[in-house]
């Protein structure tokens, strides 16, 4: 990596961002603090807020039909393996392999797909709506409102913002599939962790911000095993990489894996105070059921923030550039690209033994781009 990426270590004044997927022109909005710990989703009312589906408004019971669950099951399916020509990798003797979780729907998508499965199926076999939390860029809140109206559940997203403000192009596709958008205050979002604050806003399945929940975690099994099945005719990985926010996607691939000869798992923090990670992770796992000596080896890549949470230096722009180009490979500012960044110092630098088989997963995210406007995008 430049010498930027040691530079950024410095401004480590950013409290945890958790899943705020806030872009560069609103990264103050990214600064708040608290947990996401929340207690388990329950789904004890029905919506109040109108649902926009025809199969929840037939019946007050919301009798879900076959082809919604159909649905559901069709589109988690596990993403396709690529192996990555960069010559950075060849350079290095590596071998890079992509599953490529950004392909599983054009807008349902990534990470942020895995961990809504569960509370999904629940949705749809309970009959409610899902209510949920996130800011302006959320891509958790992107991929919740297409899953809902691609499954007919009512969603409702209680966004940090004023009403008044112009929609993101995130939460105006949001609005576009049906999600009913409440803007509340900076104050208030802040007690998006207490257990009283979905139901202040209205009815439904809670969602944490990011899907961080045991659900979150649970759901995302189907994506674990997919990260370190071998590719045909290939050994299995023995590095698997990750982009980390609130570390929710690391803790499900640990506890989905379980202890595991041969391989580590490596999560990239994209926020400062990264190593706040370890405990959030640790935490997760127990919460989950399970515990450390119950996953493979792990760790985290301090120090790949670039700045911060959202933060875009030219570098960075730059750096997504070039890879774009050589590998044909998409990726974003916030997560994406600080993971393959790091990956690149690694691999520049010798730190990853030649031969050694990594596999990266894309956790998707790219409507996030339109955040930035030097990357060009439409
Ligand atoms: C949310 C997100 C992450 C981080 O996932 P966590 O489970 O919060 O650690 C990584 N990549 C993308 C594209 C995301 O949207």
């Amino acid at each position: 990596m430049s010498p930027h990426a040691a530079a950024s270590r410095q401004t480590s004044d950013e409290t945890q961002p958790l899943d705020a997927d806030v872009p560069a022109s609103q990264q103050e909005a990214s600064r708040m603090g608290g947990s996401e710990e929340q207690s388990p989703p329950s789904c004890a009312s029905l919506p109040s807020f109108p649902p926009h589906s025809p199969s929840l408004s037939s019946s007050p019971l919301c009798q879900h039909s076959p082809p919604a669950l159909e649905n559901l099951l069709d589109l988690f399916t596990p993403p396709p393996v690529e192996r990555l020509d960069w010559s950075m990798a060849h350079d290095a003797g590596v071998i890079v392999e992509c599953l490529r979780a950004d392909t599983l729907d054009n807008e349902i998508s990534g990470n942020k797909a895995w961990k809504l499965r569960l509370p999904l199926a629940r949705a749809l076999s309970e009959g409610c709506g899902i209510i949920s939390c996130g800011g302006g860029w959320s891509n958790h809140l992107h991929a919740l409102a297409a899953a809902g109206t691609r499954l007919g559940i009512a969603t409702h997203g209680l966004v940090r913002g004023h009403p008044e403000a112009p929609l993101t192009p995130t939460l105006a596709d949001a609005r576009a599939n049906g999600m009913q958008l409440s803007f509340i205050s900076r104050a208030e979002y802040k007690q998006r962790d207490q257990e009283d604050f979905a139901a202040r806003h209205g009815d439904g399945l809670w969602v944490p911000e990011g899907g961080g929940s045991i659900d979150g975690v649970a759901g995302l099994a189907p994506l674990a095993e997919a990260l370190v099945a071998p590719l045909a005719g290939s050994p299995a990985p023995q590095l698997v990489l990750l982009a980390c926010g609130s570390g929710t996607t690391l803790a499900g691939v640990l506890s989905t894996l379980g202890e595991r000869d041969g391989l580590r798992v490596v999560g990239v923090p994209t926020m400062n105070h990264g190593d706040q990670l370890y405990h959030r992770v640790r935490r997760l796992l127990a919460e989950s059921g399970g515990s450390e000596q119950q996953t493979p080896e792990w760790g985290l890549w301090l120090g790949a923030q670039a700045g911060g949470f959202a933060k875009a230096p030219a570098w960075l722009i730059d750096f997504i550039q070039r890879f774009e180009a050589e590998t044909g490979l998409e990726i974003e500012p916030v997560y994406t690209a600080k993971l393959f960044a790091a990956l690149a110092h690694h691999l520049a630098n010798g730190l990853i033994a030649p031969g050694t088989r990594v596999r990266v997963l894309h956790t998707g995210g790219l409507q996030g781009r339109r955040g930035y406007p030097a990357l060009n995008l439409a």
